[in-house]
């Protein structure tokens, strides 16, 4: 064993014997799962190409979100929509097995009876324990900080599900259509939220963030953590805000005001 911990404090479970070992045998996985998982869109032009960390991530940015809960109404779900909108999740006559990307977590204290609703979604961990756990190598971690799954390696283990305190990540049980070329799912893979990548790599804002500004909210943020002369920056240092469990010292992207 590496002696490295997990984020509940157990010995670490895979050290570099064991992940070398699994890596092998995820790799012949690979070629038994390879009927059952259905990739579209995936071509060298596509967004899966962009959002390779060489040719579109640098370490100088740290991108992340800042959601004013204040400015949150408890009703509202134009975040949600719109990401199921852009990436392809049906949003309409939810079944149980739709993926969701980021959701409406409903808070209450019931000492003073005060409730809120909070955007949930991949916190963009900065030592994000997905990864971590990844047999595969499939989930990592941009330098820009966004976190994602490749779809070509995950095997469906199901192991960074389990790690993620957020419950942020879901799996694919089903064959899909109707995908959208930015955002190609799998039947047989895990996915969360990509940040829209392929919209920053463009230079635009995620979906969920503009959707909001649109409906007058104005919650969301979305911004450079590393540049101290963005509007997130300047905010984060001007008041106070949270991340989510921070005490599990995973250092996450998306910041909450108002909490
Ligand atoms: Fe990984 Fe969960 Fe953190 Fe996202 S929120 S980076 S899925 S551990
Ligand atoms: Fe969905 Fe994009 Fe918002 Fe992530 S950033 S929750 S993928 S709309």
């Amino acid at each position: 064993m590496n002696g490295k911990k997990d984020i509940v404090g157990r010995p670490q479970e895979f050290d570099p014997v064991r992940r070398k070992f699994l890596s092998a045998v995820a790799a012949a996985a690979g070629v038994t799962l390879a009927p059952g998982i259905m990739l579209y869109g995936i071509t060298r032009s596509s967004p899966a190409a962009a959002r390779s960390p060489e040719l579109a991530a640098s370490s100088d940015v740290r991108w992340g979100m800042l959601i004013d809960l204040e400015r949150c109404d408890n009703g509202c779900n134009e975040c949600v929509s719109a990401c199921s909108k852009e990436n392809g999740i049906r949003g309409h006559g939810r079944q149980a097995t739709d993926a969701q990307w980021i959701r409406k977590v409903d808070i209450h204290n019931p000492q003073t009876g005060h409730s809120k609703s909070l955007p949930m979604m991949c916190q963009h961990c900065a030592n994000p324990p997905c990864v971590d756990v990844c047999p595969t190598g499939a989930s990592f971690k941009r330098a820009d900080g966004i976190v994602l799954v490749d779809k070509h390696t995950c095997i469906g283990c199901r192991y960074c599900m389990m790690a993620c305190p957020y419950k942020a990540r879901s799996f694919v049980h089903e064959a899909l259509e109707d995908q959208k070329p930015h955002a190609p799912r799998g039947k047989g893979t895990v996915e969360s939220c990509t940040m829209c990548v392929h919209r920053i790599d463009a230079g635009g804002e995620p979906a969920c963030v503009e959707a909001c500004a649109d409906k007058g909210g104005g919650a969301m943020l979305f911004g450079d953590l590393n540049d101290a002369d963005s509007e997130i920056s300047r905010r984060v240092s001007s008041f106070a805000s949270q991340q989510i469990r921070a005490d599990l010292g995973l250092d996450p992207g998306v910041r909450y005001r108002n909490l």
